[in-house]
C-alpha cells in the first residue's frame, strides 16, 4: 500500500468509491468520469504499476481481475452483448493512474480503432 497512490487508498477504503464487487485479490468500482453506461475499474488490492507488472509478480491476481471483470459485466447486463477490457499501459497510451487497472466498458456500441 502506497500512501500517495490514489487507487491504493481506494482499495484500502480511505477514499470513498462506488464499489460494485471484490474478491481476495481485486476490487471493482465505478469510474468517476464514465465514458460508457458501464464503466468500472478493476484494480489489484496490492500495488502494481500496470497490468504487465501484475502478470509478472502475481499471475493469480491477473486471473482474478479478469474473472471479476466478467462478473461485473454480467451483473451490469452487458455480458451477453459484449464489453471491452482496456488496460492503458504507459503515458503514451493514456495511463494516468499508475496503479494497475482494467477498464470494463459496456452498454453502448464501440468503435475501432480506439482513439
Ligand atoms: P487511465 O487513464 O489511467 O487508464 O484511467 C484512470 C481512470 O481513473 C480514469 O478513467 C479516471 O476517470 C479514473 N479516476 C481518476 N480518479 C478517480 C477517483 O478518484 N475515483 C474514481 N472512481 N475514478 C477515478
Ligand atoms: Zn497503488
Amino acid at each position: 500500500m502506497s500512501e500517495d497512490c490514489l487507487f491504493c487508498r481506494i482499495a484500502g477504503g480511505e477514499i470513498p468509491a462506488d464499489v460494485v464487487a471484490g474478491n481476495d485479490h481485486a476490487v471493482g468500482f465505478r469510474d468517476i468520469s464514465p465514458v460508457a453506461p458501464t464503466h468500472v475499474l478493476v484494480i489489484p488490492r496490492a500495488h502494481h504499476p500496470n497490468l504487465a507488472a501484475v502478470a509478472e509478480a502475481d499471475p493469480d491476481t491477473l486471473v482474478a481481475m479478469v474473472r471479476l471483470a466478467r462478473t461485473i459485466a454480467e451483473a451490469d447486463g452487458v455480458g451477453g452483448d459484449g464489453y471491452r477490457l482496456v488496460a492503458n499501459t504507459g503515458a503514451a497510451a493514456h495511463q494516468t493512474v499508475f496503479h494497475a487497472h482494467l477498464h470494463v466498458l459496456g452498454g453502448r456500441s464501440m468503435g475501432w480503432p480506439p482513439g
